[in-house]
Order: structure tokens, then sequence, then C-alpha cells
């Protein structure tokens, strides 16, 4: 299988050499030239299967210039029980009788991107190794929080690859900025920058399609690729835990052979979404997908007008990680649903990049509407619910499964849609404490995050996320900040070029 670009301006390639590259140089995302279609049967014939034979299983249909044997020996590293020590990987939680929240932060650095950041680097390895370059690769990373620490863990001393994150210095949570400042490594490099993410995340692409900067890494030796979800290799993993969680609900009599159930996540860059829609395209039954946003809700409107207009303030939220206005996978979900149309994709993201909005036309509106409806949740919705869970069924969640499933309800009881719902938990509660136990307890004394886990511990007895545990007790080990129009000087520096 190729993959090409949904601008139309770069030949067919491997997903070795999709995977490498990460984006397309000249703008414009890649992806797979068809996606693949399960028959009924076959998925059902996987119900007893392990998440790694799964993964393997998916990983397959895309990665045809793999082989098998190597993808086999990529999962069993990346899902082993020292980075996922739960069995099932991706647990399934019954919350009620319609609603199972997927747990994704099982990982090693307690939210979802671990699932595809530990997998990542082994395929960057065989990419490298099969495209014979002889360069080291520079991985840059725009993060709102999560990918930050999750790419930094998988990347960590990874022969011929070097690490550089940046992030927004006042858009993620303290614990967050501390997970990746004290991660160690040779390789790695954090940076601050003033700004937010949707600037961190647009200085980082445009300099992946800056030729002369680009011209430069070469003659030294490097060659940039992405570890943010632009980068085929990150959704690729994270369409194996849809087919995990239905498998899981017909295996327990939750759902019948047939049966159609919705599937709801917190949505920022629009990846762990568009993973969604890639497991219905392939077969899944999937009667909804709810698209959840926290009050930067563009995406809301959009599904609902089919106008995407970022212009509007950037608001800071207790759900820092979808504080984001630029989802960037948003084009490969608009290359589908259009049928490979590339010049309304280019026409719709000239438009964004000069009028900072554009509007799909009727058909296409009606098309994404048929599959998707969006919802937002406002701050106080989703302390409330975060209240509310845990006092009604004794759980936990963080913020952004906070703003999923406050989302949720608003849907069902605007359209009384009682199907099954598996809403995707995106972090572990600990990594947000203060604003979980804000909402679950008004008066607090702790100021101090490490505080604050404690008290939060003490109150509901969850166990601590073996992450975030001795976090406290680490060194810093990156202390740079820096304005966002240094970012090219910085990372010459970093490089030494
Ligand atoms: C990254 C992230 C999201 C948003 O996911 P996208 O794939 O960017 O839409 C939601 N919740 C958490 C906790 C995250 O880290």
């Amino acid at each position: 299988m190729n993959y090409i670009s949904t601008r139309d301006n770069h030949s067919p390639i491997s997903a070795a050499e999709a995977i490498k590259l990460g984006m397309v140089p000249e703008g414009g995302l890649f992806v797979p030239s068809h996606i693949p279609t399960l028959k009924e049967e076959d998925i059902f014939a996987k119900k007893n299967n392990s998440y790694q034979d799964l993964a393997v299983w998916i990983l397959n249909l895309f990665l045809k210039d793999f082989k098998s044997k190597t993808i086999k020996e990529i999962v069993n590293q990346a899902y082993c029980k020292n980075n996922f020590p739960s069995k099932q990987i991706t647990p399934l939680v019954r919350l009620n009788k319609y609603t199972y929240l997927l747990i994704l932060w099982k990982g090693p650095t307690a939210a979802f991107k671990d699932l595809a950041l530990q997998l990542l680097p082994y395929l960057l390895k065989q990419a490298v190794l099969k495209t014979a370059l002889n360069k080291e690769i520079v991985i840059l990373v725009a993060t709102s929080g999560d990918t930050g620490k999750a790419a930094l863990e998988g990347f960590k001393d990874v022969e011929g690859i070097r690490i550089i994150v940046f992030f927004p210095d006042q858009g993620v949570s303290k614990i967050q900025k501390d997970q990746m400042l004290t991660t160690g490594g040779q390789n790695t490099s954090v940076v601050a920058i003033q700004g937010n993410f949707d600037d961190c995340q647009s200085a980082v692409k445009e300099l992946f399609a800056d030729q002369d900067f680009n011209k430069l890494l070469k003659i030294n030796g490097y060659q940039f690729s992405s570890a943010n979800s632009i980068n085929w290799g990150r959704l690729l993993p994270q369409i194996v835990y849809y087919f995990a969680a239905y498998l899981k609900l017909l295996r327990n009599n939750n759902i019948k052979k047939g049966e159609n159930f919705n599937i709801a996540v917190p949505t920022g860059n629009f990846g762990n979404i568009l993973a969604a829609f890639y497991s219905y395209k392939m077969g899944l039954p999937v009667n909804k997908l709810i698209c959840a946003s926290n009050e930067n809700n563009v995406l809301t409107d959009f599904i609902k007008t089919g106008r995407y207009d970022i212009k509007r303030d950037f608001k800071k939220t207790i759900s820092p990680s979808m504080d984001i206005l630029i989802s960037s996978n948003l084009e490969r979900f608009l290359f589908e649903i259009t049928g490979h149309d590339s010049t309304k994709i280019k026409r719709w993201y000239h438009q964004l990049a000069d009028k900072k909005s554009f509007t799909v036309d009727q058909k296409t509106l009606t098309k994404i509407q048929n599959l998707f409806v969006g919802y937002y949740a406002k701050e106080k919705e989703v302390k409330k619910t975060i209240k509310n869970t845990y006092h009604y069924y004794d759980y936990l969640i963080d913020p952004h499964t906070g703003v999923g499933l406050s989302s949720l309800n608003k849907y069902r009881n605007n359209s009384g849609d009682l199907n099954i719902t598996v809403l995707a938990s995106t972090a572990n509660p600990y990594k947000f404490s203060k604003a979980v136990l804000h909402s679950i307890k008004k008066d607090l004394n702790e100021k101090n995050q490490y505080e604050l886990i404690d008290r939060l511990n003490e109150l509901t007895k969850m166990k601590v996320h073996r992450g975030l545990a001795d976090l406290e007790t680490k060194k810093i080990q990156h202390k740079k900040k820096i304005n966002l129009k240094d970012i090219k000087e910085e990372i010459k520096d970093i490089l030494s070029l």
C-alpha cells in the first residue's frame, strides 16, 4: 500500500518513507491510498485475540513494506508488561448500561499518547533501516502537554535519533511541565516557548516546509521527522484500541453481533477521533462518532455549520491538551470524506491560512453530519461531571475525559440515542490533580501540585500512577525558555549547525 499527500503535491511513497518524513515537505499530510476494509466475520473471528495480536493484524494491513515478523517484534516490545502493566493494555470500564470508558492511560506517562509513542520509535528505526538513510533523525515535537513527555520517553536514548520538544510555557499543567523537564537521556532537548500551542505547532510545521533550513540540516547529516499526530506512524497504532474495545464488548455480551455502537472522543488535534473514523471505515459497526471539545469549540461549530473559523480567542482551560484551534488531522478526514478531492483540500487550507476560516460545501457537510456529532463542555460543566462521576460511580476521571462525558451526556439528552457508547478516557486523573481535586472538593489549602496529589490520594484511595509518583524528587534537566521567533536559532544551537 502506498501513501499519498492530501494536497496532491508529492509522489506516492511507501509506509516507511511516510513515517520517516513525518509530513509532506511541501505541506499536506500523508494518508494511505486506500483504507482496507474487513468483513464482519473476519472481525468477529478475532474476538478472543490478545491486544498484541490485534495490533499485529491491523499494522500488517497498512505497513505492506514491513516484514510481518518485524511487526510482531515491534508490537511485543512496545506493548510489554513493563510499559503497560495491565494485561488488557486498554481496559474497558463499565460506567453504566450504556457507557464504557476505554482506559488509554496505563502507559508510562499516564496519557493515551503512550499507545502510539511507545511503538513509533521502533517503526521509525525500521523505516530508517529500510530506506538506507545515513542521517541522524531529528524529531521535532510541538506539544500541548502530553505528546511531549510520551515522545521523550519513547525516543530517549534511541540510537540515531535526536528529539527536541517545544511546549507553550503557560499552556501546560505544572505536572505535565515537570514530567517533561525532568527527562534524562543523551538525545533529548525540551524548550519552553512564549506563545500557545497553535503558535508552537505552526512554527514547527513551517520548519518542516523550510527548504533552506532542510538543506542546512542535510549538509550536516540530519533529517527532520515528527512524533506529532501529523505522522502516520502516530495514528496507525491508535486504530487498534477501537477494535480491542468493540471485541471486548462482544466477548462480554454487552453488545450483540450486528448491533451498532457509538465512540466519543475528547478531541484536540483530531488524531484520536480520526483513528476511530478509520476503524469505522475498516468495518467497525459505528453509529455515531461524538466529537467532544472544551471551550475552544471550533470543531463543534464546524460540525454544526460546515464553517471552520479560528477567528476567536484562544482559551486556557483545565483540559490543556485540548486547547487547540487548528486541528491538524481534520485535513486527513476531509480528504477521506470528499473522496480524495485534493483540489478542495488545497482551496480550504489556503483559505484557512489567508483568511483564518473556510466553509465546506453542503454535500460534504451532509456526509460529515451523517456520522459525526459535535458537542462541547464549559469549564463548570466539566468540573460537575468529574464530581458526579466520582459520587455516583465511585470513579475518578480527568478533565479531558470529563469534557468527553459531559458532551456525551448532552448528546444523549438531545438525541435520545441509547446505543452503547465507548468513551475514550485519555489521561490519568492524577496528571491534572488540581482541577480534579477542585472539582470534587471545594475547601482546599494545598497549593503545591505534589501536596494536591497526596491529598487526592488520601481522599479517593486511587493509586497514584507510577509515572507521577516520584516526580517531585526528580531533577530538572532542561531550563531553556525562548521566544517563538528564535525557534530556528535554538535548533541550530542544539544541533551545533
Ligand atoms: C492529546 C490529548 C487529547 C486530544 O487528542 P487529539 O488526538 O489531539 O485530538 C485529549 N486528551 C488528552 C489527555 C490528550 O493528551
